[in-house]
């Protein structure tokens, strides 16, 4: 039997607890700390994976928004070139 990790909604205790295999749907069991059942079943390393795209993809993002700032900011100095040669 796989064990899981448990975070208990209600009172945000975190613990492992032995799940059946086929059991895919509610978490059989109760918080350990308040005995509410609104659980969260933390599948570990998705989660960690998880974190780790998104702080990638939020890295990437910034890259390319500076990438376009510095564009945005050559390309308006071009301009104010073509300007400044047309005024002549
Ligand atoms: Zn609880």
């Amino acid at each position: 039997m796989p064990l899981f990790d448990f975070r208990c909604r209600a009172c945000g205790q975190e613990f492992e607890s032995l799940v059946r295999s086929a059991g895919y749907g509610d978490p059989p069991t109760s918080c350990p700390s308040c005995q509410a059942v609104d659980l969260e079943r933390l599948l570990s390393s998705f989660a960690v994976s998880s974190a780790d795209k998104t702080r990638a993809a939020a890295a990437a993002k910034n890259k390319k928004a500076a990438a376009i700032g510095r564009a945005d900011t050559a390309a308006m100095d071009r301009e104010i070139d073509h300007h400044r040669h047309e005024d002549h």
